[in-house]
């Protein structure tokens, strides 16, 4: 239900985490992030509150500088530890977390499965993990693409791989997503109180719409790859 991402130079765990509480608000079951450290791409992720996961993170914390951030408001598959976004597929270098609906995840996933992909979760989510590292061959940008065009239903969606550790991807399709434009740093929030500590200029994602996240920039396009430009939205209200 809820999506923080970021891409910089500073520790990702606790700006995921905080991110995170501020959206609370919009009510959740489960928690989890994902990050990139020395160890490649590492999920950490709980049924429960946010404290649930803070307190795994205490005893293990995940550093690194670039990550992803989900609370779930479950929609396929109970609230457990292993539904629990980030999503990964069976070589673990993918990483999503999704809020919305995959309305077709149960035949995608049959045709993934008899290309011998191998599922844990319940989830309509795993099934995006899975089809974007089953589309890639070398650009996480078209593979996400490719999946997108294949996916019904609504979705805002963080992605990482660790073939490609300088890009977060990011795409909306009628669940909101904006974009924080910071320096050196930039990040992904299903809504601005998500990121409002950091930077006040935002980019609003319409539907169709997607965002690739490097530390010094953002490049804007359309799901079918054209790229567009926006303008930059100042917050000038607060908290
Ligand atoms: N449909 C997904 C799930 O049940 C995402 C739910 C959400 O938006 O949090 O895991």
């Amino acid at each position: 239900c809820g999506i923080v991402g970021y891409i910089g130079k500073r520790d990702s765990q606790d700006i995921l985490i905080e991110g995170l509480k501020k959206l609370e608000y919009r009510g959740y079951d489960s928690a989890g992030i994902a990050v990139f450290t020395t160890n490649g791409l590492e999920i950490k992720k709980s049924k429960g509150r946010l404290a649930v996961l803070e307190d795994k993170l205490r005893d293990e914390p995940l550093q690194g500088s670039v990550g992803i951030g989900h609370t779930r408001w479950a929609t396929h598959g109970k609230p457990s530890d292993v539904n629990s976004h980030p999503h990964t597929d069976n070589s673990a270098k993918f990483s999503v977390v999704h809020n919305g609906i995959v309305e077709n995840y149960l035949d995608l996933k049959e045709e993934l499965t008899i290309k011998g992909h191998r599922f844990v979760s319940e989830t309509d989510t795993e099934v995006i993990s899975h089809l974007v590292a089953d589309e890639y061959d070398g650009n996480i940008v078209e593979a996400v693409q490719r999946a997108v065009k294949r996916m019904r239903g609504a979705f805002a969606l963080g992605v990482l791989t660790e073939f490609e550790p300088e890009r977060l991807v990011a795409v909306r399709f009628a669940s909101p997503l904006v974009i924080g434009v910071g320096e050196g740093e930039n990040f992904i929030g299903s809504d601005i109180p998500a990121i409002l500590e950091h930077t006040r200029n935002v980019y609003i994602l319409n539907d169709g719409e997607m965002a690739v996240l490097t530390r010094d920039g953002v490049e804007l396009m359309t799901t079918e790859g054209e790229f567009i430009s926006k303008e930059i939205y100042h917050v000038d209200w607060d908290l």
